[in-house]
């Protein structure tokens, strides 16, 4: 049994200094050095988990094997670490309080004021040392949302102050800022980094090492001048520069040597000669540089001006275009956008279509549209979830001539819903009793279908997150009429894939593959629709 590590991620100045990927990116070197390491987001809001929020507001709802509606941040870890997370690896503000809240009332704490320090305190470091309890990790790295010095994230500040304080040299913290450029003057500017150490100092946490994102090259004339007005370690402030991928930081992390130090920081020996090997990534890296050959794919959904709305999907591509060697170029379409007048139009270049997850009704008829398009023009379609269900509907409508076919999320009244909250969803669901969340198995039941091939095995597990399926009603009729179930959950019989055999490449998932993409295991549907887009 190990002793585990915290290393603690703060960040100061703004938000979006990428805390999320200097935090995998450290991850990623430490596992290998074949070290176990696992990540940790601790949000400052009070919403219980982001599942109830909207994606304008946090981006996407990261979804979990073990079903937690997370922060995407989780999805990062997952992408470069190869390993899952779970529940325990989000906590918020509100998560924290309702548990106390809850021991409150069990009387857990009678006679006691309940308090933020010590309770909530109390409790955020609880779970923090939930991951390291059983010793399977030699560090658990925990990112600290928000930005020192925000009222919200002070009760997590101090709690990483107490850990620092009572676990001693089994703590290390490193502070994230940004060292801004000011054109008009042609000089990088310390002063906000200062101001922003101040913060953590007056909270009590001295930090260990100072990662400095910057647009231009540090000089380590300003580096000595960081550490010496911070308290840091000259050789412990390192720069973090833009780079055009995300995928470089853990490169340029090795570069700067964040691995060595977080080792020499907690004692632990190495060879100056011994590095991580990196070779899987770096041949990731070369392929994704060097594609042979470039297609354009539309991504149809109702959220396309916020990229992080789909992060999951738009880097899952990006691990398939790798894969076939290809640059995928993306072309957002609004669903809202489409009708139709003018989705021929506005879909003629795709050489490969994309309808993207969601709920509720906005957009929906321009997804039908897009669906239309792909179905009539044999371009290879993938549809995730919503999409899948609109190719459905669509199918419905167009093909078997179900003129008022609808989802009954749409339309509760229609006279045909294919797509329907099915009562053996309700067993399986665990939100609010509707939603299917997390890793179900599916059997892919039909030899030589696109899935088959992609997945070349006939045993999945994927992951849900929706409360509507296809209504097995209509099973037959669809299948006879060209449109089959190749993809099967054996114990409730509900459909999870659907294709065209007809069609090129015409695949619906009733799941949402993204989550599971990874750049050492690109996903396989992804991979196998960017190669149909390919041989086009
Ligand atoms: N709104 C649909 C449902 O709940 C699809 C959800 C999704 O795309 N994630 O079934």
């Amino acid at each position: 049994m190990t002793l585990t590590k915290y290393i603690f991620v703060t960040g100061g100045v703004t938000s979006s200094l990428g805390k999320g990927i200097i935090s995998a990116s450290l991850a990623k070197l430490l596992q290998a050095r074949n070290f176990n390491v696992t990540i940790q987001k601790l949000d400052p809001y009070i919403n219980i988990d982001p599942g109830t929020l909207n994606p304008y507001e946090h981006g996407e709802c990261y979804v979990t094997e073990d079903g937690a509606e997370t922060d995407l941040d989780l999805g990062h870890y997952e992408r470069f670490l190869n390993v899952y997370t779970s529940q325990a690896n989000n906590i918020t503000t509100g998560r924290i309080y309702y548990n106390v809240i809850q021991k409150e009332r069990k009387g857990d704490y009678l006679g006691k004021t309940v308090q933020i320090i010590p309770h909530i305190t109390d409790e955020i470091k609880r779970h923090i040392k939930l991951l390291g309890k059983d010793g399977k990790y030699d560090f658990v790295i925990t990112e600290i949302g928000g930005t020192v010095g925000d009222i919200e994230s002070l009760p997590f500040i101090e709690a990483v102050r107490q850990l620092k304080w009572e676990m001693k040299n089994q703590c290390v913290v490193i502070h994230l800022t940004l060292v801004p450029y000011l054109a008009a003057a042609g000089e990088l500017k310390t002063k906000p980094t200062q101001h922003s150490v101040k913060i953590l100092q007056e909270a009590g946490i001295q930090p260990d090492v100072l990662v400095l994102r910057t647009e231009h090259p540090l000089d380590k004339n300003l580096k000595i001048k960081v550490a010496n007005f911070c308290n840091v370690q000259p050789e412990y402030v390192i720069e973090s520069p833009d780079v055009d991928t995300i995928y470089k930081v853990p490169l340029v992390m090795q570069e700067e040597k964040l691995d060595e130090i977080i080792l020499k920081l907690f004692k632990i020996k190495f060879k100056e000669s011994d590095k991580p090997e990196l070779k899987a990534w770096r041949n990731f890296l070369d392929k994704y540089e060097h594609p042979k050959k470039i297609v354009k794919v539309a991504f149809v959904g109702k959220y396309v001006e916020l990229k992080d709305a789909y992060k999951s999907i738009n880097e899952s591509i990006i691990h398939a275009g790798a894969e076939n060697e290809t640059k995928v170029q993306m072309e957002y379409i609004h669903s809202e956008n489409l009708n139709n007048k003018n989705y021929k139009d506005l879909l003629k270049s795709a050489q490969g279509i994309i309808v993207a997850p969601g709920f509720g009704d906005r957009g929906f008829e321009g997804k039908i549209l897009a669906v239309r398009y792909a179905r009539e023009n044999n371009i290879p379609f993938l549809g995730i979830c919503l999409g899948m269900q609109c190719a459905v509907i669509e199918f419905a409508r167009n093909v078997m001539n179900l003129k008022d076919a609808n989802s009954s999320e749409m339309n509760p009244k229609t006279k045909y819903p294919v797509i329907d909250i099915m009562e053996n969803q309700k067993f399986l669901s665990n939100f609010g009793g509707t939603m299917r969340l997390g890793a179900f198995a599916c059997s892919i039941t039909k030899k030589n279908s696109h899935a088959n091939n992609a997945y070349k095995t006939t045993e999945i597990f994927e992951r849900h997150r929706h409360r509507y399926e296809l209504n097995n009603e209509f099973l037959s009729q669809m299948e006879k009429a060209g449109m089959v179930a190749t993809g099967i959950n054996q114990e409730t019989k509900l459909v999870e894939i659907v294709e065209i055999p007809k069609h090129k490449w015409f695949v619906g998932v009733q799941f949402h593959p993204e989550y599971k993409s990874t750049v050492i295991n690109p996903h396989p549907l992804f991979v196998a629709f960017i190669k149909a887009v390919n041989d086009l």
